[in-house]
């Protein structure tokens, strides 16, 4: 039984107290988290990039979770050894599997003082400086794309959750119904992630006709090859009505021709929607602008801080040109919530995409630019672009190496052709010989049924002492193979 009495309720509260530690308490934890994080960073950083025994991990169950505290040491020490070095290394430079990530200390910063002081950035009622801190950061993005002062956007979880925000908004805008949906083409290609598809179903838009446009050599979206498609679908009388280009494509790099696709795309009053979670950063470079011209044309994007500006994960964004749109697909009331609406000049996270309550994910963005300005960032980003093409190139002068299309930001696919035996097979070998040997960590992919080896140039920490040990353990273990040791 609840007995509501005084006695009751001051014992519960000492019981509590436990959640609220003093000056000197919260000293020594910020204190023993410091010299946590200062081991991590000397240590690991150079660690394997890739450690997987198969019991890593285990220990956590068998230090369950108990009504009473464990202690500091302890738990700080099962957390280094069970969670912090298993799995992908992903705060190494050696790591250039897959899309590498960064998790730069300044956004780490930001993160702990976005959690002291756990403003509500859900609704501008509720954190006005959070709400207008991330507002300014979406406002700086889209200037650095060239974006119109008519645009709005909003941090997400990550370039998932911000295809599919983009997607619904290009739903809505278009008043695209369920019935209309088996008539109303969609237009990828082959390279599109595959979070595109997921976004897709997830919106209620799964039975869209896909139209996978053919690619050119490097693996683009052909232009012509759009237009023809979206003419056949209007001659047939269906109704195209979006098209989702990629800047940056996960498995090769390749930049879809987005000027060209942009024009189309107005020509026919489609939706364009560019997934740039990969690439979309480079265009806060003078090179990498030029690569991505036509980003700014298009309807929506999306890009990753947590890729191409080294954030830790969790940081993906959403911008829509014309940012009612965005706003209309996503806006709702409700009564509890009555104190919190008005007529305010800023727009509210909340109503912008499908979260209420939120990560101040502004801070960890924010932090890093204030302290180290935008001038690193740029320096990082260009940095990558010549790697991979130093990579490439290096890689070319190295007999038996097949190299793919030259890149167009910071991705080089490639294999090697050993004189005899299945190619693919090699390749296999190859990559998982790299990946156990630990110093860097590739990743593969099929490409047109062969099996490619890719190099990803984009954490922070990559430079040209990594691409020149990269250059050696490939060349060194693919000599070592094919000789059959
Ligand atoms: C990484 C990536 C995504 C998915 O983003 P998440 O942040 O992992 O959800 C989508 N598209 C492209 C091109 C990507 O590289």
């Amino acid at each position: 039984m609840l007995n509501p009495t005084p006695e009751r309720i001051r014992q519960l509260q000492s019981q509590a107290q436990a959640l609220e530690p003093g000056a000197d308490e919260r000293r020594a934890l910020l204190d023993a988290v410091a010299r946590h994080a200062e081991l991590f960073w000397e240590q690991f950083s150079e660690q394997p990039t890739f450690y997987h025994p198969p019991d890593i991990g285990k220990g956590l169950y068998e230090a369950p979770i108990g009504e009473e505290p464990d202690d500091l040491a302890r738990t700080l020490s099962l957390l280094l050894e069970q969670v912090d070095r298993s799995g992908l290394n992903t705060t190494s430079g050696g790591y250039m599997g897959y899309i590498p990530g960064g998790g730069l200390y300044h956004a780490a910063l930001g993160d702990f003082l976005a959690a002291i002081s756990n403003r509500y950035v859900g609704i501008y009622f509720g954190s006005p400086g959070a709400v207008r801190m991330e507002n300014m950061l979406i406002r700086w993005l889209a200037q650095e794309v060239g974006y119109p002062d008519t645009m709005a956007g909003v941090f997400t979880s990550g370039g998932s959750m911000a295809n599919l925000v983009g997607i619904v908004t290009a739903r809505e805008a278009h008043g695209l119904r369920a019935r209309d949906v088996e008539r109303a083409p969609v237009y990828l290609s082959a390279q599109t992630h595959h979070s595109v598809r997921k976004a897709l179903r997830l919106a209620g838009l799964g039975e869209c006709p896909v139209r996978y446009v053919p690619l050119d050599d490097g693996y683009r979206m052909r232009a012509d090859a759009l237009d023809q498609a979206i003419r056949a679908d209007e001659a047939a009388g269906l109704r195209p009505w979006l098209v989702i280009a990629t800047a940056g494509a996960t498995d090769t790099g390749a930049v879809d021709p987005l000027a060209d696709i942009a024009e189309i795309a107005r020509r026919h009053g489609l939706w364009l929607h560019v997934d740039g979670a990969y690439g979309a950063a480079f265009a806060l470079t003078s090179a990498g602008k030029k690569i991505l011209r036509g980003l700014e044309a298009s309807d929506s994007f999306v890009m990753d801080p947590h890729k191409g500006l080294f954030l830790p994960y969790g940081s993906g964004a959403i911008l829509v040109r014309e940012g009612q749109r965005l706003r209309q697909a996503h806006t709702y009331e409700a009564h509890y919530m009555q104190d919190a609406q008005g007529d305010f000049d800023e727009m509210s996270p909340a109503d912008l995409s499908p979260e209420l309550s939120r990560h101040f994910r502004g801070l960890r963005l924010w932090l890093p630019l204030k302290l180290v300005g935008v001038a690193p960032f740029r320096a990082a980003l260009e940095e990558k672009m010549l790697l991979a093409r130093y990579f490439y190139q290096r890689l070319q002068e190295v007999p038996g190496f097949e190299l793919g299309p030259y890149p167009d930001l910071s991705l080089v696919t490639f294999r090697y052709r050993p004189a005899r035996g299945d190619v693919n097979e090699f390749n296999r070998r190859l990559v998982q010989t790299i990946q156990q040997d630990g110093r860097i960590f590739l990743s593969s992919t099929m490409l047109d049924g062969r099996f490619t080896i890719r190099l990803v140039v984009l954490h922070y920490r990559t430079h040209l002492d990594t691409i020149e040990q990269a250059l050696t353990i490939l060349r060194e273990t693919a000599y070592k193979l094919e000789r059959g040791e």
